[in-house]
């Protein structure tokens, strides 16, 4: 199967540099789809998708494409649900920034708010940040949010049950009405949709379906590879399989939790099992490797026992 490259969506050579230094091969299902209409037109944007699927380089990298180095004011900002993914989406916004000169600020509670303060009176280019640490700002006019290009709502179902929704209405009406906006969630639900209908102009939604594959199939082989190749010696194997379903063993959780992620966003159906689950988390994985929800199960050997 061919796909087009990073270069193909359009993407400046900078961009380009910052994707090779970080390893990223091909562009996943989302941003193959996400990347060439942000960079072509004005509409808004609903993405369907789980996470791990590379969403934030989907709405990342048009958004880094298309914002000029100013020492103006504001130009994006990206709300999510959690500290945690304040932080993992900054880092990764600024890992695919190159050596574009944009400004990308975290800004979450538990940090100081006198730092966020100081920091905010600087150049900021792109804030990434929880509602309710933004609005603190927006109440103490330390945050201007009335010329920005873009909006992204990420993981917009767990901020609605956070209980986020009347916060991101106030921060959304603190914006500019020509912003663009674009919305990711894993579900739909009743509010998300009608918050788009009131908040958002004319969008496009895109859905990224998760891959499931069937049936059984066990043999005993050893591959000899080298440590570098082996992420990619086992996802040949698993392609090289027409219907692979299984199990995967590795040492530690750590290696568990690493090895399923990178599964996951390569558009693997894989989950991850080991002793920090809960026995209802655990229930819940075996009931989807049962129903081949999932088809590849990632586990330690201690999470394993029991396994029928
Ligand atoms: P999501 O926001 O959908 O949960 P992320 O954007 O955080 O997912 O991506 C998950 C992981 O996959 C990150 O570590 C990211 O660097 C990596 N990743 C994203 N896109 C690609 C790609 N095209 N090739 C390789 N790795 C990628």
């Amino acid at each position: 199967m061919t796909t087009l490259t990073f270069k193909e969506l359009g993407l400046s050579d900078d961009i380009l540099t910052a994707l090779e230094k970080k390893g990223f091969e091909q562009p996943s299902p989302i941003q193959l789809e996400t990347i060439p209409m942000l960079l072509a037109n004005t509409h808004d944007l609903i993405g369907h998708a789980q996470t791990g699927t590379g969403k934030t380089a989907a709405f990342g990298l048009p958004i880094l494409e298309s914002l000029d180095p100013t020492s103006g004011p504001i130009q994006a900002l990206v709300l999510t649900p959690t500290r945690e993914l304040t932080i993992q989406v900054s880092d990764e916004l600024h890992s695919l920034k190159g050596k574009k000169n944009l400004t990308i600020t975290p800004v979450y509670g538990g940090q100081s708010i006198m730092n966020q303060k100081k920091q905010l009176k600087k150049r900021n280019d792109i804030i990434v940040g929880t509602p309710g640490r933004l609005i603190d700002h927006l109440k103490s006019k330390n945050l201007d949010l009335s010329h920005i290009k873009y909006l992204v709502l990420d993981e917009a179902d767990e901020m609605l049950n956070s209980g986020f929704i009347e916060d991101i209405e106030l921060i959304l009406s603190k914006t500019n009405a020509d912003r663009r906006t674009l919305l990711f969630s894993a579900t739909m639900p009743k509010p998300i949709l009608s918050l788009a209908n009131r908040y958002m102009g004319d969008y496009k939604t895109i859905n990224i379906k998760k891959e499931t594959l069937a049936t059984t199939l066990t043999e005993q082989i050893y591959f000899e590879v080298r440590e570098s190749d082996k992420l990619e010696a086992l996802c040949r194997i698993i392609d090289v399989e027409a219907e692979f379903y299984g199990l995967i063993f590795c040492r530690t959780k750590r290696d568990v939790d690493r090895i399923t992620e990178k599964l996951i966003h390569r558009g693997y159906a894989a989950e991850a099992m080991h002793g920090d689950l809960s026995q209802f988390q655990r229930e819940r994985v075996l009931g989807k490797f049962r129903k081949k929800i999932c088809s590849i199960l990632v586990v330690t050997d201690v999470a394993s026992r029991g396994l029928d």
